[in-house]
């Protein structure tokens, strides 16, 4: 596939392959777990990540993220563990941004110190806080741009600058930005990861994982990878293909409803705060313009005045639930999901009130959408 063609074009046709035998349009399902070793050029098996239809997910994604080689992994956790600990040894230290998905602040602080591995963890805005953390030891910087839940942005290309300056390994959670919105390895970071349950997956029904990145460093987190299992099968890899041939257009219609949405909410007087990188008031507007070269992305948070469980039970159209970047719009309530096991006074450093709603927007109607809002505020 020319790597010339648009994001739309390579979404649809990179990677995906037509039935040889019968001539059928689209890539076969291959389910053996069990392949011939003699006279092939590879023995395949599943937790070798080289079965055809992992293979073809892979190059799908890779045409979307600009990145060499990757791997597709059984949730976003698996390709974020397994980069991370195959990037980092006994004695090694690593900088975390301070705002990350819950369930990758609990790996580091539950994880890395039984290995022996040591990390700081730095307020994100400023790029210095990470270059002052540095020791001689430090091997990776980790960064998650936008943040969850209040959609703080990350200089990736200022990150890059520095990680490239003392030799230490740059990586990315891209989740919330999809890979159709933000590329950070044309900003130079050397390993990007995504939770594919969110906008890879699209349809709240698959959870996987990818990651992303240079054809030797893919090679190395491999070697990791071949050990700790995460592999993903061929059902469930043949449905993420499909999901990826309409990403560019689910996720098109996700920053054009988000983008419209949080105009409105702005002017809405039953709406005291919203958290947008789209809106020219966000703190972080002009770097997010620079980076997010496709877009502002399908994720926002506002604080309602009233009672925000009372605004959500009354919400028709958008759906309560945990995940996010499925075509279906939802809502969350961070206090109780993402942020519940912090105290009161650490949610408040962040961001997080208790009448905060964090909405994940999908493909309907952008009007429908707001008219369900304006129902539920009433
Ligand atoms: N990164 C982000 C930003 C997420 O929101 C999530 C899940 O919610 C993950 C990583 C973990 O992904 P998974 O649940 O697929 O393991």
């Amino acid at each position: 596939m020319k790597k010339s063609f648009s994001k739309l074009t390579q979404s649809v046709h990179t990677g995906s392959w037509g039935d040889v035998q019968f001539k059928g349009t689209v890539t076969p399902i291959f389910p053996s777990s069990a392949y011939d070793y003699e006279d092939v050029p590879e023995t395949l098996y599943p937790r070798y990540f080289n079965t055809p239809n992992q293979k073809a997910v892979v190059e799908k994604i890779c045409a979307l993220e600009n990145g060499e080689d990757g791997l597709i992994m059984s949730s976003g956790m698996a390709a974020i563990l397994t980069s991370l600990m195959a990037m980092l040894r006994k004695g090694d230290h690593a900088i975390f941004q301070n705002e990350l998905y819950g369930g990758t602040y609990h790996a580091i602080v539950n994880e890395l110190p039984r290995y022996g591995m040591d990390y700081t963890m730095v307020e994100g805005s400023d790029p210095k806080n990470f270059e002052q953390a540095i020791r001689p030891e430090t091997k990776v910087i980790y960064i998650e741009t936008p943040s969850n839940p209040t959609l703080k942005i990350i200089d990736i290309k200022a990150i890059s600058a520095i990680a490239k300056k003392h030799g230490i390994i740059t990586i990315i959670d891209n989740t919330f930005a999809s890979p159709v919105n933000q590329n950070p390895i044309d900003f130079g970071i050397d390993i990007v990861a995504h939770s594919g349950t969110k906008y890879i997956g699209g349809h709240s029904d698959i959870c996987c994982g990818v990651v992303v990145s240079s054809k030797e460093l893919i090679q190395s987190i491999w070697s990791s990878a071949i050990h700790f299992g995460g592999s993903l099968d061929a059902h469930t890899c043949w449905l993420v293909e499909r999901s990826l041939k309409t990403i560019v257009l689910r996720v098109r219609q996700q920053n054009l409803n988000a983008l419209t949405i949080a105009q409105y909410l702005k002017t809405d007087g039953r709406i005291s705060r919203v958290y947008y990188p789209g809106l020219p008031d966000h703190p972080d507007h002009a770097i997010a313009k620079a980076r997010m070269t496709g877009g502002f992305g399908g994720m926002m948070s506002f604080e309602v005045k009233g009672n925000a469980d009372l605004f959500m039970n009354r919400l028709k159209l958008i759906k309560r639930a945990i995940s996010l970047g499925g075509v279906e719009s939802t809502v969350t309530s961070p206090v109780k999901t993402s942020h519940s096991k912090m105290t009161a006074e650490e949610r408040l450093i962040v961001g997080v009130t208790d009448n905060l709603v964090r909405f994940s927007v999908g493909i309907e109607e952008t009007q429908d959408l707001i008219d369900d809002i304006k129902q539920a505020l009433e």
